[in-house]
This record gives structure tokens, C-alpha cells and sequence, in this order.
């Protein structure tokens, strides 16, 4: 399995009280494939996608992501496996508003190992005319696309997004979820989202439901087929 979560268990210290976020959590995801997270607000869905992309960590368990062994990565190998190997986008984009387009891609790109072409990327998502625009010129969806070319850029072995249509209209929302889709044929990227919009679970590989810190349900779909 090129993604595998084994009995991944987190809980929260504030002051004396301790709160449980993940109680055991496995997953898995082969490489290619799309993955979905459903589940209410406060399940442990972001805390779960953090522990993968290196941003958290997990109290116990094992987490897996193409053959590393991302629990037992020290502090500065853990920065590195974020800078190498994954690719975050979340629900407000979180663009640097004071570089343009093709600067907030660059600034990502310079610090990657083997990059994509900036220009070659920023075409894939549709925004290469618009790389000279500053983030405030943008509508959402466009923000949205810069902040998919930005986590792309790097070529990541996963593609981590945290409601990447969560402030986006429906048919913006449609059209992120289909390039998104684009970039997981095109690259073959291996992509696990959180999402409330059912539609992609249709075209998902697999889908996970949460609830309060656990799996209580998966599935896998057996006719899509996983990205070469
Ligand atoms: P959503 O339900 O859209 O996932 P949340 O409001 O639950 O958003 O959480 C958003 C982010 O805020 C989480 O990724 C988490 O890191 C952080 N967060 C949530 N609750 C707390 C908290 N009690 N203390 C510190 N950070 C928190
Ligand atoms: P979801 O993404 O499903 O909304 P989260 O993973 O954001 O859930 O949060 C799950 C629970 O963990 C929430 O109760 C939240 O308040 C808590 N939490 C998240 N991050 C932190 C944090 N850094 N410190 C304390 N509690 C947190």
C-alpha cells in the first residue's frame, strides 16, 4: 500500500484536560488512487490529513507514505518529507498576497528537489495568463487553481486537500473537483481529500467515514480505476 495508516491514535493536552481526536484510525491508499474523508466538523478529519503531510503527529501508531515511514521521522527529516512529498491545498487557499501568481508557485518550485515547469503547470490549471495578477485580483476558484498549481509544482507523491471546495460555489466547486481529477490522471498523483460534496466520492478510489476519532465506515469502488 503506498498510503497506510495503522491504529493512529491522537489526543490534545490543554492544560489538565486531554482530549482524543484519533481513536485507532487505519487507512490505506494505493498509489494513484483517490482517497475521501467524510464526516461531521470536529471528527478528527484535518487532524488526520495533518499527521500525514508531517504538518502533526501522531501518539502511537504507524503512518506510511510510499515506503517511508513517516512516524518515525525525526523533526528536520520531517520538514523535508513535507518540502519532497506532499502537497497541501486547504479551504482559503493561503496565497502570499504580496507575490503574484507565478511567484507564490516559484517560491515553492525553488525549494523543490526535481520541480515541474512553473509555466507548464500553471497552463494545466488554467491561470497562465493570469500569472502576473496579484491573489486580491483573483475570484476564489482562481485562488483555488493557484493554490493547486502551488502544491503541484513540487511533483508530490501525495496530494493532501482539507476541503479545497469548501468556500467555492457549485459549479466553482465542480470544476476545482475536476481539475483536481486532471492532475491525478495527468501526474498520477495519489490524492486524499476531505470533502462534504458527495459528488467526488462517486469518482473516488475509496471512501472513508468518520466519526468522533474513528473509521466507521469504508468503501472501495471497485470500478474506478487508479491513475497510472
Ligand atoms: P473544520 O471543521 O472545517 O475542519 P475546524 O474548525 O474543526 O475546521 O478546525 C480547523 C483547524 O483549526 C484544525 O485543522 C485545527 O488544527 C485547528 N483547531 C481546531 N480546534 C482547535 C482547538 N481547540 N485548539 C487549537 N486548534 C484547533
Ligand atoms: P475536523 O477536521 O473533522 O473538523 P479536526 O481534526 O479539525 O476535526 O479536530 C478534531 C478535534 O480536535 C476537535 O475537537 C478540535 O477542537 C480538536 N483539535 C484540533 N486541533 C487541536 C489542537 N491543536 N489543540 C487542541 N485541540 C485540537
Amino acid at each position: 500500500m503506498f498510503v497506510h495508516l495503522d491504529n493512529v491514535k491522537k489526543s490534545y493536552e490543554t492544560g489538565e484536560v486531554s482530549t482524543t481526536v484519533l481513536k485507532g484510525v487505519g487507512m490505506e491508499l494505493d498509489k494513484g488512487e483517490v482517497g475521501v474523508i467524510l464526516g461531521p466538523s470536529g471528527s478528527g478529519k484535518s487532524t488526520l490529513l495533518n499527521i500525514l503531510g508531517g504538518i502533526d503527529r501522531a501518539n502511537s501508531g504507524k503512518v506510511t507514505v510510499g515506503g517511508i515511514d513517516v512516524t518515525g521521522l525525526d523533526d528536520n527529516q520531517l520538514v523535508e518529507y513535507r518540502r519532497e512529498h506532499v502537497g497541501f491545498i486547504f479551504q482559503f487557499y493561503n496565497l502570499i498576497p504580496n507575490l503574484t501568481v507565478g511567484e507564490n508557485v516559484e517560491i515553492v518550485s525553488n525549494i523543490s528537489k526535481s520541480p515541474l515547469e512553473i509555466d507548464k503547470v500553471l497552463k494545466a490549471v488554467g491561470m497562465l495568463d493570469k500569472k502576473s495578477r496579484f491573489p486580491r485580483e483573483l475570484s476564489g476558484g482562481e485562488q483555488q487553481r493557484v493554490s493547486i498549481a502551488r502544491a503541484v509544482v513540487k511533483n508530490p507523491n501525495l496530494l493532501l486537500c482539507d476541503e479545497p471546495t469548501g468556500a467555492l460555489d457549485f459549479n466553482t466547486s465542480r470544476d476545482i473537483l475536476k481539475l483536481l481529477q486532471q492532475i491525478n490522471k495527468d501526474y498520477g498523483t495519489t490524492i486524499l481529500m476531505i470533502t462534504h460534496n458527495t459528488a467526488i466520492s462517486a469518482m473516488a478510489n475509496r471512501v472513508y467515514k468518520v466519526r468522533s476519532g474513528e473509521v466507521i465506515e469504508k468503501n472501495v469502488n471497485e470500478t474506478v480505476v487508479p491513475a497510472e
